[in-house]
């Protein structure tokens, strides 16, 4: 898998105007606008799509994603301000484990359109932020649920113990509740069990026991429903890129769980799938070195800017974008056939972002191009580790002209 070449020709114009070697992430958001259209031209009428706005906030991104997401899904207080911001007018909903009371209150005071209410507590909390305000919240509630077919994925946030979401078994108690508290306008039921989804015929599996399950909500409890949101999730495939996730075989499986529940608006919060593709990080290589059997480079920046490896356990693919001409009066360490292990500047043997992977050459100067580097990246990193300066940033337009870089120093052309 190859970088765009205006992604490639803009990695090697930073490092061609740069005296010292580089790191960068660099967003492609001709391809995030083309990618996000085909996204939502797939999915039938009864869905509406949010983007899950904790896989990457950049507002370059946000912008690029606006026209073709029916909103934004927010899960904090920081967020939700900068989403407000950017878009005053934009759905919005707020979701997330540890909400404030002033974050509550903040997600009242901006028009959020539906708050997913992540506990008893937290629904009472609410019910007390409103009727202060003298407002009306409309709120969803966040279930976790023990689901007998729940696919095997790296995360999991529910199906088992975890901090997120409401007991399955404690709804009917709060749909009791609920009636007695007009300052909360129940609307549905929200679900977000698992990421790192790479089935789409598991994926339509999970989204139909949901419908089961608040069907009979529905049946026996009175569930008012004309929201059902099915989380995010969908994965993306850092390890095999070819297979990914089979997006058109998912929306093919959705008018029939649509059927299943009559008048229902569902709604899908992506995150990772939609802005990982868009990015990569490049690292210029600084030293290849042997020691003890095995080969290593080492170049500019490491995990501290791009984690997502590291948090994966995963070898992350990349391509090498050869640099020439050689400026420097001193040998060119290089590296031919064979395995290599491409680390960070960090001084920990966990600085790891591909192990013992093939290549035909890598030389110190060339510049290592890493893909699926859009979502949980830059924004999941440990950035202040070893005040290392931070990676430039450079945004591809939708139109073929001159791309911005913001680097370190502020606003440079690239
Ligand atoms: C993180 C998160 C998402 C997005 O998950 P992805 O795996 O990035 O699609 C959606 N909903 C909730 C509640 C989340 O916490």
């Amino acid at each position: 898998m190859r970088a765009p070449g205006r992604v490639r020709a803009a990695a090697l114009a930073l490092a061609a105007r740069s005296s010292e070697p580089v790191s960068a992430y660099l967003y492609d958001l001709a391809a995030l606008d083309r990618h996000a259209a085909g996204l939502r031209a797939g999915l039938p009428p009864a869905f509406e799509l949010f983007y899950a706005v904790k896989a990457n906030p950049e507002p370059h991104l946000l912008q690029t994603l606006a026209p073709h997401v029916h909103g934004f899904e927010v899960a904090s207080g920081g967020e939700l301000a900068q989403v407000r911001a950017q878009f005053p007018q934009m759905p919005v909903i707020f979701g997330g484990p540890g909400k404030t009371d002033a974050e509550l209150a903040l997600a009242l005071e901006t028009g959020t359109e539906v708050i997913h209410v992540e506990s008893r507590s937290e629904l009472e909390r609410l019910a007390w932020t409103a009727r202060t305000r003298g407002q009306i919240a409309s709120v969803l509630l966040r279930v976790n649920l023990r689901v007998e077919t729940l696919p095997e994925t790296p995360l999991t946030m529910g199906g088992r113990p975890t901090p997120f979401g409401i007991d399955a078994a404690e709804v009917p108690a709060c749909l009791s509740w609920l009636e007695e508290h007009p300052e909360l306008r129940l609307r549905g039921i929200h679900f977000h069990l698992l990421s790192h989804q790479l089935d789409a015929g598991a994926h339509l599996r999970l989204l139909a026991a949901y419908a089961a399950q608040v069907r009979g909500w529905q049946a026996q409890h009175g569930l008012p429903l004309d929201l059902l949101n099915v989380g995010g999730g969908i994965g993306v495939n850092y390890r095999d890129p070819q297979r990914p996730f089979d997006w058109a075989a998912f929306c093919a499986g959705l008018p029939a769980l649509a059927a299943q529940l009559p008048g229902v608006r569902w709604r899908l919060e992506l995150g990772r799938y939609v802005t990982a593709g868009c990015g990569y990080y490049a690292m210029q290589v600084i030293d290849v070195k042997r020691t003890l059997g095995e080969t290593f480079v080492v170049a500019r920046g490491g995990t501290h800017q791009f984690r997502t490896p590291a948090a994966q356990g995963h070898s992350h693919p990349f391509e090498v974008l050869p640099v020439d001409p050689w400026p420097h009066p001193y040998a060119r360490g290089s590296h031919e056939g064979g395995p290599v292990t491409v680390v960070g500047q960090l001084c920990t043997p966990k600085d790891v972002l591909a192990r013992e992977v093939p290549v035909s050459r890598l030389r110190a100067g060339d510049l290592l191009l890493f893909p699926l580097a859009g979502a949980y990246a830059w924004n999941i990193s440990h950035q202040q580790f070893l005040s290392h300066p931070a990676p430039a940033m450079v945004f591809l337009p939708l139109e073929e002209r001159e791309s911005m870089a913001v680097g370190p120093g502020g606003l440079v052309q690239a």
